[in-house]
């Protein structure tokens, strides 16, 4: 039986000491992720910024403020979910990631992804977005889940996006609102699965679901 806990460990342990690709000789220190290996909900964004280079954290400064306030709208804290970041040193000058940077940091988030084993998968940004949804528009799919046999994925605009344009405030409330309840669709999911004995995944619909604004409820962890 797989040792999740040692697993992510060792991914942690990797990532702080990796020279895999060039954002080795620039960070000030690798940000492996934080959280709780047993959440149902796994939060990837880009990569790291400066607070968080400096910090070694996952979403500090404003933009880690804004995303704990979310995430209160939801009965959650940060020690709740798991947060982690598509690359997981800090691009200089806050660049975008390079295709050949995501793909050398790709195993330890893929080994996260599989160790953590969420019930959804909120993506921020459009480097994630992008890994779940190619060819996405985040004006266009935010607030949409996709939904695989054992996991909903769910695309939401970047934090700092939002604190950017502050119009786009309420959007982002109504978005996180719904998460409670996608989880609940996964659940049902994974439950009549089991019960079926069915290993075929099925296709999203997201119109199955309440529309956003419901009530939110405090999720159950594992
Ligand atoms: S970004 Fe990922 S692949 Fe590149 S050095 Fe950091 S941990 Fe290694």
């Amino acid at each position: 039986m797989i040792d999740r806990a040692a697993e992510m460990e060792a991914v942690a342990d990797q990532v702080l000491i990796c020279q895999k690709c060039d954002l080795s000789k620039t960070r000030t220190k690798a940000v492996p992720g934080y959280g709780d290996i047993n959440a149902e909900i796994l939060l990837i964004g880009e990569g790291p910024g400066f607070h968080e280079d400096k910090q070694g954290l996952p979403f500090v400064g404003r933009s880690g403020d804004y995303l704990d306030k979310l995430l209160a709208m939801i009965g959650l804290n940060r020690k709740q979910v798991f947060i982690t970041n598509v690359v997981k040193c800090r691009p200089p000058e806050n660049r975008d990631p390079t295709p050949d940077e995501i793909l050398a940091c790709k195993p330890y988030l893929d080994t996260q992804e599989m160790m953590i084993d969420p019930m959804i998968i909120v993506t921020l940004g459009r480097f994630s977005m992008a890994r779940y949804f190619p060819g996405g528009k985040i004006t266009q799919i935010h607030g949409k889940p996709k939904f695989d046999e054992r996991v909903a994925y769910y695309p939401l605009f970047h934090p700092a996006a939002v604190l950017r344009n502050p119009t786009l405030q309420e959007t982002m409330a109504q978005d996180v609102m719904r998460i409670p309840q996608i989880i609940e669709e996964v659940k049902k999911r994974r439950a009549a699965s089991e019960n079926n004995g069915d290993s075929t995944p099925e296709q999203a619909d997201s119109s199955e679901l309440p529309k956003s604004g419901g009530s939110p409820t405090q999720l159950s962890m594992f």
